[in-house]
């Protein structure tokens, strides 16, 4: 079983996107996978298709081990993967795990119960550093950073970077970043394209050869309760992140 987190600080840069159509995606391909949604907004949720209103248990309760995964979790109903969901209960974690001990370790250690049911576990994150991310980075592989093109975009990622290298360095030796993947891409605008070619010039094998364009079926398909790669398979967007579900497959046999 691998697991990754989708990280990246800024809010809106893709994330709940990529975590839920990858997960569709590796479903697809014949992996057995599981979400995490780790962000109380609870927006992987309800993208895959299951209502956060009515979540009871949810990772939160995993969080706080008053309740097992496989007690926890749900099928999505069109993406062929579980789902640990979340909802507004979440942001309480927080604050409640700080004085808990392990506080950064519940999720890796629940995780361990399930090891054998799954091939991949994507872990959608908040756009912040906080605990619940903490949570994420600490029971990962891996780091998948979704990144849009843009100028300030090479900046943020600094800082990403030196928090992963920090959790690494304290907590959890093995997470490394897979891999940046150029989403919301519009091959039309110049800057996106020199943004581009610098990221490659920077980060060399570590940049994603799949590019996800601006695709609005991708933006329609939550609304739906559905990932885009089932809401609309012949879409651009649907057949990129298939593309990028075979990608990371072999990537990482
Ligand atoms: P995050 O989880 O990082 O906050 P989201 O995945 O929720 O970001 O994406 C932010 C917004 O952009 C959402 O409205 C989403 O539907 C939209 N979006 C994401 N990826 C694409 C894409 N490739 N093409 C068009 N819209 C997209
Ligand atoms: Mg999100």
């Amino acid at each position: 079983m691998r697991i990754f987190c989708i990280a990246n600080q800024k809010g809106g840069v893709g994330k709940t996107t990529t975590t839920v159509n990858l997960a569709a995606g590796l479903a697809q391909v014949g992996r057995r996978v599981l979400l995490v949604d780790l962000d109380p907004q609870g927006n992987a949720t309800m993208g895959s298709g299951i209502d956060k209103r009515s979540l009871d248990p949810s990772v939160y309760d995993v969080l706080l081990e008053t309740t097992a995964i496989a007690e926890a979790r749900k099928p999505s109903p069109h993406g062929g993967y579980d789902v640990l969901g979340a909802n507004r209960d979440l942001a309480g974690a927080e604050v409640e795990l700080v004085t808990l001990e392990r506080r950064e370790k519940r999720l890796k250690a629940a995780l361990a119960a399930v090891k054998d049911e799954y091939d991949f576990v994507l872990i959608d994150c908040p756009p912040s550093l906080s605990m619940l991310t903490l949570n994420g980075l600490c029971s990962a592989h891996g780091v998948i950073v979704p990144m849009q093109c843009e100028y300030f975009a090479l900046e943020g990622l600094s800082d990403l970077v030196n928090t992963i290298k920090q959790v690494h360095a304290n907590l959890n030796p093995e997470l490394e970043i897979i891999g940046l993947l150029r989403v919301m891409f519009d091959p039309r605008i110049t800057l996106q394209q020199q943004v581009s070619e610098q990221l490659k010039a920077h980060f060399g094998d570590k940049v994603f050869n799949t590019v996800i364009p601006r695709n609005v079926r991708l933006a329609e398909a939550p609304s739906y309760g559905q990932p885009g790669v089932n809401f609309d398979p012949s879409s651009k967007g649907a057949v990129a992140f298939v593309e990028f579900a075979k990608e990371m497959s072999e990537r990482l046999g």
